[in-house]
């Protein structure tokens, strides 16, 4: 018989914040049990039982909240700017490898759940795998395997490309048999050179086998969408999640369409904006031309960076301002942007108009609804899995303190984050001279 009076866990700290959007609660504590919250709230009423033998957690003046959920990684990658193309062209080994790197610095991060988007074979499921043995530790891991595309589409290379309603059914069927979690469709061409950012990739019957498909298993669906016609076609197809929800035309002209985000609302599908991937790219460029100045080639490539940059944001205001359900998801290790620097995105997300609080909540718990864990972790609730993160200062009034992670627990085990040398390696810097200066002031967002 198991021991009852064995394996609490009081945290204590100065403020609670419980991921569901409400004011933070001062002098706040979480009692856990084994991997489980079992009581949450002001300090004073989180009493264990009686006898219970307690290991006590106490973080005066700083923050206890749940764990952040990015729901947009790329394990695969290494965030230096080479192309997906170069990583595919890796052996499994070595990715699998780099993906166990990048899981170990996202949860040393704070990060203790991740949406993979997509990764080479069966890489992903091999290192959750690895993560069962205890070989390593990862945040939990929410997978697709290989994204689908089209013949030359985006990601194609990863190991997925159909032709026709009938393989792009087989193809979820093999991917739920390998170990799905959800569904990843490239509904566009993207960065891979072979396909057509502008242009929709799948066709209608094709897009709508798979999310049907995928949804008879309750699987949900995502779909990257590079243009606008790829959204509307996720729309129609009844997909879950729009990812990028770039809005330009088939020309390539930047335009938002109203009446297409209206039907997101309608449709309560979630959007996964990631900005911080594209100003990644800005950032490169202006430190290369900090170190060595720019050829008048890359000034060029900066400027279209630059403009790449504005039209996201701009439209991601626009988002914001009409109330859709938006999500935290980085995009790391897509380009420039490397695991472990989520804040990030969320920071972007704020810097467009959400209050700090709804970036938290971003990142927390409407996170784990639109992966749909939200009944195991994403907020600070007794049944939950204690997944807890402490923040040295307070959040809800400036979301850059989650770069001040102190102390991470992962299902209620405290995570062994090694010396600060380890963890101060993680974080990329920006330049000195941040030229998407212009763009935040037009902005207003809240921080
Ligand atoms: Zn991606």
């Amino acid at each position: 018989m198991e021991d009852t009076a064995q394996g609490f866990k009081l945290i204590k700290a100065g403020r609670l914040i419980d991921g569901g959007g409400g004011p933070p609660i001062e002098d706040g504590a979480v009692l856990v049990r084994g991997s489980k919250i079992i009581a949450v709230g002001p300090a004073k009423d989180v009493i264990p039982p009686e006898g219970a033998l307690v290991e006590a957690y106490n973080y005066p003046g700083k923050t206890v909240m749940p764990g952040l959920i990015d729901c947009h990684t790329h394990h695969n990658g290494f965030g230096d700017g080479r192309p997906g193309e170069d990583v595919a062209a890796l052996p499994d080994e070595v990715i699998t490898l780099q993906a166990a790197r990048n899981a170990r610095d996202s949860l040393f991060s704070g990060v203790t759940s991740i949406r993979d988007n997509g990764a080479k074979n069966m890489t992903m499921f091999r290192l959750r795998e690895a993560v069962q043995h205890g070989i390593i530790q990862a945040p939990r891991m929410v997978l697709c395997g290989r994204p689908i595309a089209i013949v030359g589409g985006h990601m194609g290379y990863f190991g997925t490309e159909v032709t026709g309603p009938v393989e792009a059914t087989a193809a979820v069927r093999q991917l739920i048999k390998e170990g799905a979690d959800y569904i990843k469709i490239s509904a566009t061409g993207g960065s891979t050179r072979t396909s057509f950012p502008l242009l929709p990739a799948f066709t209608l019957d094709e897009l709508k086998a798979m999310t049907q498909e995928a949804h008879k298993f309750g699987k949900l669906t995502a779909t990257h969408c590079s243009s606008t016609q790829g959204t509307i076609d996720s729309l129609d197809a009844g997909v879950d999640m729009i990812i990028h929800c770039v809005f330009k035309d088939r020309d390539g002209t930047a335009n938002f369409r109203e009446d297409v985000a209206e039907r997101i609302g309608v449709q309560g599908a979630y959007v996964n904006p990631t900005v911080h991937v594209a100003r990644s790219r800005v950032w490169a460029f202006q430190r290369r031309k900090e170190a060595h100045g720019l050829s008048e080639q890359d000034q060029a490539k900066l400027d279209e960076s630059l403009w790449e940059l504005e039209v996201r944001w701009t439209h991601l205001a626009r988002l914001i301002e009409m109330g859709l359900k938006i999500i935290t998801g980085s995009d790391s290790s897509w380009g420039n942007y490397k695991l472990g620097n989520t804040v990030y995105e969320t920071e972007c997300l704020v810097q467009a108009g959400m209050s700090p609080m709804k970036g938290i909540v971003s990142v927390t718990s409407d996170a784990a609804k639109s992966l749909g864990i939200d009944s195991v972790t994403g907020s600070l609730e007794p049944g939950k899995e204690a997944d807890v993160i402490i923040v040295d200062g307070n959040p809800a009034e400036d979301i850059n303190t989650l770069w001040k992670i102190t102390e991470v627990f992962l299902g209620g085990q405290r995570v062994d984050r090694g010396p600060e040398s380890v963890l101060a390696g993680i974080r990329q810097h920006p330049p000195v001279f941040r030229p998407e200066a212009s763009i935040t002031s037009a902005l207003g967002g809240s921080n």
